[in-house]
């Protein structure tokens, strides 16, 4: 249509409302469009939704109507170039893809749009734009001012300390020198701290304009409560609060799943498990009904989510700790995409903690991979820990300033706290007298049996009754102690070994042991309840 034949100047703004129909941008959008198509270079942080297509593809548009050739997009997604380039091409902007799914003929006819100039966008893997042939190609198109604009989308992969991380990427570094004027636009969703120095220096952006859109979802409400019995936990959040509503629960294991979907199915929940061991067919079929219907429940692994647009999903829940923050935000995120109200609540244990410092120590990732994942993980600890707004907390992550929110569960039932301080220290020199006592060690269960002076087989038969530890603890409760050491755990002053889970002291316990570092703890407390019409119970 007009877009492809005409030659009048376009502004950003009538692109917006003729091409693709829409009344304003949003947020950053603005700011964000004019700056490319001035010729900037940008770095785009906005969270999943957020609209961040527009703010290359109108740039693209703008420019190749000034004259100024083809704009390339670098994607590692398969499904989203074919899914964006059929929807320009119905909007009537000339775009294409090159990837591994094509036919010789198929690729060679765009080729020669693309050579040509004729071409709006161009979307390749990163893997496709680096080969000497595809950069003899742009080499052609720059030195005849038909080159536009490249625009880097999931700009993390280039950064090692994420999960995304793809080699090819590094190799995108080539662009800055060798194009000199092409404006380069990377965007991502991935906005800590770190993996944003990562992308700057990667990808040589040092002198790009850095756009950071709040990733705040203000319509979601966060709750962590400590694991007691999952299930029923689950169970009744659901049926209190979600009854016949979409959600996703997310587990850690295919077998997990299963039986959770099983399950909540044999309690008359609607349910359904997806996970990558499931045939790609029975996949498709769970994904289509959950797309489709109304109220149901997706019980899944982490492979079920990229690419989901599911608009009403009410809530998500977590029976397993995220790997880290940013995997727990986007993983929330899928919640209440129609600004409705959605809940994100996860039930976290010790167990959790144990279990995901064990899958970083056991790797086979380097000295420095690990530090950076365990850091990350201390991260979101901290956040499941808390006895302040979640918000605040997720949001600083992510280097957002922020306030109280009044829709998490710490500000709508701020949690008592207790000092923990003493309590740990006795916790600690258990362990070191288990250790003195003979050389074994053991795990969270009989510690705290022996710390509550609980005469059981175990503590008769390694005549832990003696210890002078023995009993010193009774005040305390079972959970009160499974939340000290959960935090010990975390905080790396003991640390888990072997298939028991046996405790052992790191050398930093020595600090707690002389009374430095001192513990305030959450108060166990149940889940704050919302009713139908939002108001907490
Ligand atoms: P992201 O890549 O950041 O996850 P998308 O670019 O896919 O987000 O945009 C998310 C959705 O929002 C899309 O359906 C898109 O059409 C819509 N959208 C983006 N910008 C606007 C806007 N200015 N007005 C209306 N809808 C928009
Ligand atoms: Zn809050």
């Amino acid at each position: 249509s007009s877009v492809k034949s005409a030659s009048t100047p376009l502004s950003p703004q009538s692109v917006l409302q003729e091409v693709f129909g829409y009344a304003a941008f949003r947020g950053a959008q603005s700011e964000i469009v004019d700056h490319a198509t001035a010729g900037g270079d940008a770095l785009v942080l906005m969270p999943t939704g957020g609209g961040k297509s527009l703010c290359y593809q109108v740039p693209a548009i703008v420019r190749h109507r000034q004259g100024r050739g083809v704009a390339v997009v670098v994607s590692p997604l398969i499904a989203l170039m074919h899914d964006q380039v059929g929807a320009l091409e119905e909007a009537g902007v000339h775009a294409a893809f090159l990837n591994s799914t094509l036919t010789l003929e198929e690729t060679q006819k765009i080729e020669r749009e693309m050579m040509s100039g004729r071409l709006v966008l161009l979307y390749a893997a990163p893997e496709r734009i680096t080969t000497p042939r595809f950069l003899a190609q742009l080499d052609s198109l720059h030195e005849r001012g038909l080159l536009s604009l490249f625009a880097i989308d999931e700009a993390h992969c280039v950064s090692q300390w994420g999960h995304d991380f793809r080699e090819d990427y590094l190799a995108l570094n080539v662009l800055h020198e060798r194009y000199e004027g092409v404006p380069r636009i990377a965007l991502t969703a991935t906005a800590d701290e770190l993996t944003r120095r990562d992308i700057i220096e990667r990808l040589q952006l040092q002198s790009a304009r850095i756009f950071i859109s709040s990733f705040d979802r203000p319509n979601i409400r966060y709750a962590i409560v400590e694991k007691d019995n999952a299930r029923t936990q689950l169970l009744r959040f659901i049926g209190d609060e979600h009854e016949g509503e979409a959600g996703v629960v997310y587990c850690q294991s295919r077998k997990k799943v299963e039986e959770t979907a099983d399950w909540l199915v044999s309690e008359g929940v609607n349910a359904l498990p997806y996970h990558a061991g499931l045939d790609a067919d029975v996949r498709k079929k769970h994904q289509d009904r959950f797309l489709r219907e109304d109220g149901l429940v997706m019980v899944a692994t982490i492979a079920f989510g990229m690419g989901i647009d599911k608009p009403d999903v009410r809530f998500v829940a977590h029976l397993d700790l995220p790997k880290n923050i940013e995997s727990y935000y986007q993983e929330t995120g899928r919640a209440g995409r129609d600004g409705l109200p959605a809940d994100a609540w996860m039930t976290y244990g010790l167990a959790d903690v144990v279990n995901q410092r064990r899958m970083i120590d056991e790797s086979p990732a380097g000295e420095e991979f690990k530090r950076a994942q365990r850091g990350k993980l201390d991260a979101l600890l901290a956040l499941a820990e808390a006895h302040d707004c979640r918000r605040v907390r997720l949001l600083a992550y992510f280097g957002e300033h922020s306030t109280p929110c009044g829709n998490c569960d710490n500000c709508l039932v701020p949690p008592a706290t207790w000092d923990a301080t003493e309590s740990a220290r006795k916790a600690l020199s258990c362990i070191y007298r288990f250790h003195q006592n003979g050389g074994q060690r053991f795990g969270a269960g009989h510690l705290i049996d022996v710390l509550r002076g609980k005469a059981t087989d175990k503590v008769t038969q390694y005549r832990h009754q003696s210890l002078s530890t023995f009993g010193i603890g009774a005040d305390v409760s079972e959970q009160q102690w499974r939340a000290v050491l959960r935090q010990l755990i975390a905080l790396g002053h003991v640390q888990t070994e072997g298939e028991y889970n046996t405790l052992e002291l790191t050398p930093s316990a020595r600090q707690v042991l002389r009374g430095e570092v001192q513990m305030l703890l959450r108060q166990p407390t149940d889940t704050p309840k919302r009713s139908r019409t939002g108001r907490v119970t």
